[in-house]
């Protein structure tokens, strides 16, 4: 089946369980081939020139890498979705196929930190200013606009503190200006929420996350509507950052299960933000479906889930004892790992580190920690986060 021919009335697990692929166009396996290639024959001199060949060579796409950004396609609406290397490498093509020397960037200051690093580090060198704003800024992101300005990128929710930001206002301001508007969309995946639908251009994932689902893939995506399109293929294919054909193939079996496990990851995650938000020694739970979150508003107003990955701020007002508890906390874990990324199986928390952040500040009654909460049973990872705790007290 095509994208064309595909009900969209049918539910999100139907058509993460049949995108991408159709049977019938390779022998009736259930699954597509993967396609390991540099290079592609074509039957005749007059053909290599033509350009009507559908594959030409590797850089450029195959069986499997079309399978799964169709799949990605379908999912986020979007005109079309290339599949690169990282999802890091997916945040910066949206940069390198908008922007160019002499235009501004604004970037939330919630951001994803290696984001960051790029606009400084990279965009920098080549003329490109940027500016970082307010996650809470909405409507208002009017006053930063400059006639220079080609691009707003957002982050909803934000890294490690999940500030979130009203998309569609923004949106619409940035296009008033002729600005293009991308998203990092890694947190709710296109299930639980869907950019194009609020007026996003470009919508890019870390699909090392939730969509790969085993820690052990690395692999981004970028998706974009009609206007931005054009851009980002072009872009994609001058910097040659293609998926690996593994990959992209491990990527669109882990779409098959993705509902499932984003909805235990949800329910589970909300379960312990839930008896967090009481418990001795914390003094914040950050998560966006908690009624307590400054931006719940929001979320419930655009989103349609949420995922497995929240912080919990210790209460440890005293700066200097702030990293000692936060350590005995990590320490006295047995089921979480500690270890950076997350949307896999397993149980992960990490110490977060906001010192780049220079307008969302820290929270100031203590340090935060990032929970990625897995497919395990709650009870035992509610045991194992109550131990992290008490170490925290006494330490
Ligand atoms: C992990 C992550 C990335 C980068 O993905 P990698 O595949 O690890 O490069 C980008 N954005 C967000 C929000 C992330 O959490």
């Amino acid at each position: 089946m095509s994208k064309t021919d595909r009900p969209s009335s049918h539910g999100v697990n139907t058509r993460l369980a049949h995108s991408g692929h159709d049977p019938k166009s390779f022998f009736g396996f259930v699954n597509p081939p993967v396609v390991h290639a540099s290079t592609v024959l074509f039957p005749d001199a007059a053909t290599m020139v033509s350009r009507d060949q559908k594959y030409t060579y590797g850089t450029h796409g195959t069986p499997t890498t079309d399978a799964l950004n169709t799949a990605i396609d379908e999912l986020e609406g979007s005109e079309g979705t290339v599949a690169v290397p990282s999802g890091l490498a997916a945040v910066t093509l949206p940069f390198m196929a908008a922007l160019s020397a002499g235009d501004h960037l604004l970037v939330v200051d919630s951001v994803y930190s290696p984001t960051r690093n790029f606009c400084a580090g990279m965009l920098a060198r080549f003329g490109i200013e940027t500016t970082y704003y307010d996650p809470a800024i909405g409507a208002g992101i009017d006053s930063l606009m400059r006639p220079n300005t080609k691009l707003v990128h957002t982050e909803a929710p934000g890294s490690n503190t999940f500030e979130m930001q009203d998309i569609p206002a923004i949106a619409e301001v940035a296009h008033a200006h002729g600005a293009l508007v991308s998203i990092d969309n890694t947190w709710a995946t296109p299930l639980y929420f869907k950019p194009l639908d609020h007026g996003v251009d470009i919508s890019i994932h870390a699909a090392t996350k939730y969509p790969a689902g085993h820690s052990d893939i690395l692999i981004g995506t970028v998706s974009a509507n009609k206007t931005a399109w054009p851009a980002i293929k072009r872009t994609f294919s001058m910097l040659g950052i293609c998926a690996g054909p593994d990959d992209a193939y491990m990527t669109l079996r882990g779409l098959r299960t993705m509902g499932i496990r984003l909805a235990r990851h949800q329910e589970s995650a909300l379960t312990i933000a839930r008896a967090l938000e009481t418990m001795p020694g914390v003094a914040r739970v950050l998560h966006p479906a908690l009624e307590s979150f400054p931006g719940h508003a929001l979320w419930k107003r655009d989103f349609c889930g949420s995922s497995g990955i929240f912080s919990i701020v210790l209460d440890v007002a005293d700066p200097a004892r702030q990293q000692r508890k936060a350590h005995a906390f990590l320490d006295a874990l047995e089921i979480f790992g500690l270890g950076y990324s997350w949307g896999g199986y397993e149980s992960l928390a990490v110490h977060a580190n906001l010192s780049d952040r220079t307008i969302a500040l820290p929270p100031k009654e203590g340090p935060v920690i990032r929970l990625q909460i897995g497919l395990e049973d709650v009870e035992d990872l509610m045991v194992d986060i109550e131990r992290g705790l008490a170490a925290a007290r006494s330490a």
